[in-house]
């Protein structure tokens, strides 16, 4: 059976994947918003129990209908080479109607990975990284402790998209607080620019307990934005963002609005959209907090 250990996540797009947790939480674990990994220790689980688990799915009813897989936790692309082509190699022979395999990828990881590492997994059947961007403005990605500035994080992205494998990039809004909020805006746009990621989704940072972000809000430190703020702040990456081909999306559970095309078709649409809402905000569709689980 499946032996998940501590909670598990999962980008929104992965709601009908198969997972399995080949690493235990987060290498970095460093980010100042992130409680994900929190309360677990970073490990790379045995080959041998993970081969378990995927013998025992792949014998389950509906084992044929499985497409997608999402090798959990954090940043389950810093385990070995290796290790990770054992892994697809069994779940390639378990599942024959396997048709992708994805993961977090931290920027530490992508580091860390070669372009012939990244190539020979995804010809392995790992081609898609979900990659927190989270912002493109210097002093932002400090004070979220990413550990990483831009010019890095382009640079790794860079490595993945040379090994062909397709990135699937998150925006925090409202990181940069009220004094950035424009120029987190832009400079996000900028770094999304460089990447050309296939797809950008943006959520909303929301402190959450356990994380030195909390302990932040708890001191009155955070800046939190209203949901006029965020939808300029929103409408100013749109406006910035060049894309030749992604899928834009605002439909993480954070979002205050939910907002979605594909770039640059719908741009002038959404941009449009946007501009309706800071014209009239009291007939916004803002989502109400309690439906955010605020
Ligand atoms: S790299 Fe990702 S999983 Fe790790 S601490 Fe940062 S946001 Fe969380």
């Amino acid at each position: 059976m499946l032996r998940y250990q501590g909670t598990l996540y999962r980008p929104p797009s992965e709601a009908a994947s198969l997972i399995f947790q080949v690493t235990l939480g987060c290498s970095y674990n460093e980010c100042a918003f992130c409680g994900m990994y929190r309360d677990k220790r970073f490990r790379v689980r045995p080959l041998a129990e993970v081969r378990e688990e995927i013998t025992w799915a792949a014998s389950q009813p509906g084992a044929e209908t499985v497409r997608k897989v999402f090798l959990a936790d954090g940043d389950a692309l810093i385990a070995k080479t290796g290790f990770l082509l054992d892994i697809l190699e069994e779940l390639r022979a378990s599942f024959p109607n396997l048709r992708r395999v994805s993961c977090y990828a931290s920027p530490q990881s992508m580091q860390v990975r070669s372009v012939d590492d990244m190539r020979l997994l995804r010809e392995a059947g790992l081609s898609l990284y979900y990659l927190g961007i989270e912002s493109g403005h210097d002093t932002v990605l400090e004070r979220l402790v990413k550990g990483v500035d831009a010019a890095e994080m382009v640079r790794v992205a860079g490595k993945a998209h040379e090994a062909g494998v397709v990135l699937s990039t998150m925006i925090l809004l409202g990181a940069g607080g009220r004094a950035l909020s424009l120029e987190h805006a832009r400079e996000s746009a900028r770094v999304c620019n460089a990447i050309q990621p296939r797809f950008v989704s943006t959520l909303v940072m929301t402190p959450v307990e356990s994380t030195p972000l909390w302990e932040q809000d708890q001191r009155g430190e955070v800046e939190h934005l209203n949901p006029i703020e965020l939808a300029r702040e929103l409408r100013e990456l749109l406006l910035h963002l060049e894309l030749e081909g992604s899928v834009f999306r605002s439909n993480h559970a954070s979002n205050t609005l939910t907002v979605a095309g594909t770039l640059p078709k719908d741009r002038d649409r959404l941009v449009a959209a946007l501009d309706g809402v800071l014209a009239n905000p009291d007939g916004a569709p803002f989502v109400p907090d309690w439906l955010r689980g605020l």
